[in-house]
């Protein structure tokens, strides 16, 4: 059954996106299709994999109920604002709205040069397409929110890339909207106020529907925006993820992790952690995050000041009040997830979570495994926990004041087996597999990392190389961009 499409951005926001044409490929060919997605999104697997699907999902060519357009936004890069970005290499196909009536864009990525390319090639290749769905697929198994894979494609042709020639490769994913802080800067940058009211209209009317029509929605939108990010950034710290290129443009409306590009997840502990080869000052690495956040946060309240008040000293006020209060929101959030992860019910002492990031630093402790041994270390077997520091400076200390504050450890300890990951996609893990892939067109070691990452909680006999941290020997990570 082909897809009932319903295409409301097309319809409703004339002037924030150009329609574009499938270009076409040489031998379109289904890669890995998410069945368990398919049928969530209420998508007929059967449809999607025969040549009208695969035809659709590689960007190919498109059913006549699809509607492809580029959306237009900007972005700041890097904290530099660049006013025209856009979909250079993707299109919105069009919504669908799952049996449970959320509403989901389904959206290719590497479908071709878009009049949003600049000087790009408006493709993307087999390996980090694959990294996306792989990396993107752990999160949603990690509880953390994000957008999804759906199918991943390849086109029949190779793409030049930094190491030579790679297969042509195109995602399909579904996310519950693609509207970014960077869309609304698009409008507000041109002075097209109109057009920034019609896109946070329309961004409230998907995210936050009780705020529709309300006096005062734009200010509370801001606000719901900052909290959804806030809980998105916890999380991502709570599980060591470093996403590596946290521009606006990069940055959801809706809360959900978006571009998989140069991310990856820290092995030891380290706040200084980066992995992106152009982020050389360091502004995105894992410490950074929660303070990125509010530096897009508030470059969200600036697009959206001509709405939050005719009065603009009124607007900053009040904007800058609630981007203030974000800052306590980021703490709380974090706070939170680690109170988690300590195996507390509730809040949990506030110096516990400090002093631990204090005594997990320059320790060389692989941040993973320290949260799954360390229910083992409060029920009385703390050697393994204590065989991962260095000079283990305040750990005793540490660990006598949070069996303190725990009422029962034994329960403390299967909370935390709960919510601390055995297997998250291990860097050097993940590269093996998209080489396998990419150079030898093996799916097998893709597959296995897929199937640990899917289950992360779920301790498996003999899957000790998926949990472990990287051998010495494996050589420091670099991600790329744009890839
Ligand atoms: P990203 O860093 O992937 O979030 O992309 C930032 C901007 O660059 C977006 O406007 C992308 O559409 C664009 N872009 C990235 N790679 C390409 C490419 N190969 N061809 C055209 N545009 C691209
Ligand atoms: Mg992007």
């Amino acid at each position: 059954m082909p897809i009932a499409f319903d295409n409301t951005y097309a319809r409703e926001l004339k002037g924030a996106y150009v329609s574009v044409a499938p270009q076409g490929w040489a031998e379109p060919d289904l890669v890995l299709l998410n069945t368990a997605w398919a049928a969530h999104l209420g998508l007929d697997a059967e449809y999607l994999q025969s040549p009208e699907g695969v035809a659709m999902l590689s960007g190919h060519s498109a059913p006549a109920t699809a509607q492809p357009i580029a959306q237009a936004y900007a972005g700041h890069q890097f904290g530099s604002f660049n006013p025209q970005l856009g979909d250079g290499r993707a299109y919105l196909l069009g919504e669908v709205v799952a049996p449970d009536g959320t509403r989901h864009d389904i959206h290719l990525k590497g479908s071709g040069r878009t009049p949003f390319s600049r000087g790009g090639d408006g493709r993307a290749v087999l390996g980090p397409v694959l990294r996306e769905y792989l990396v993107s697929e752990a999160m949603a198994a990690l509880g953390i929110p994000t957008t999804r894979a759906l199918a991943a494609c390849t086109t029949g042709d190779r793409v030049l890339r930094q190491h030579g020639l790679e297969p042509g490769a195109v995602l399909a994913r579904s996310a519950s909207s693609h509207l970014r802080v960077g869309t609304l800067q698009f409008f507000a940058a041109r002075g097209q106020t109109d057009m920034v009211a019609r896109v946070a209209d329309y961004a409230i009317a998907r995210h936050d529907p009780d705020l529709s029509g309300t006096e005062g929605r734009y200010l509370a939108f801001l606000s719901r925006v900052g909290a959804r990010q806030a809980q998105l950034v916890a999380q991502w710290m709570g599980v060591g993820f470093v996403h590596g290129v946290m521009n606006t443009d990069n940055c959801t409306l809706s809360g959900e992790t978006i571009d998989y590009g140069p991310c990856a997840f820290m092995d030891n502990y380290d706040p200084a952690t980066v992995f992106s080869s152009i982020d050389h000052g360091g502004r995105y690495a894992y410490a950074n995050q929660p303070g990125i956040l509010l530096w897009n946060m508030s470059r969200l309240a600036e697009a959206l000041l001509p709405l939050i008040d005719p009065d603009q000293d009124r607007a900053i006020a009040l904007a800058t009040e609630a981007v203030e209060r974000m800052q306590d929101d980021n703490r709380a959030a974090w706070l939170s997830v680690f109170a988690r992860k300590l195996g507390f019910e509730g809040t949990c002492p506030e110096g516990l979570v400090d002093d631990l990031h204090k005594m997990l630093e320059g320790q060389g402790v692989d941040f993973t495994r320290f949260f799954r041994l360390l229910p083992d270390a409060i029920t009385g077997t703390p050697e393994p926990l204590k065989a991962l520091f260095g000079t283990g400076e305040g750990l005793e200390d540490w660990l006598g004041l949070l069996t303190r504050a725990l009422d029962k450890p034994d329960l403390a300890a299967e909370r935390m087996r709960a919510v601390n990951p055995v297997y998250i996609p291990r860097n050097h893990l993940v590269e093996r597999a998209l080489e396998a892939a990419s150079d030898h067109g093996d799916l097998n070691p893709f597959l296995s990392l897929l199937e640990h990452v899917q289950q992360p909680f779920t301790l498996r006999e003999g899957s000790e190389v998926y949990a472990d941290p990287a051998p010495k020997d494996a050589g420091p990570i670099v991600t790329f961009c744009g890839t």
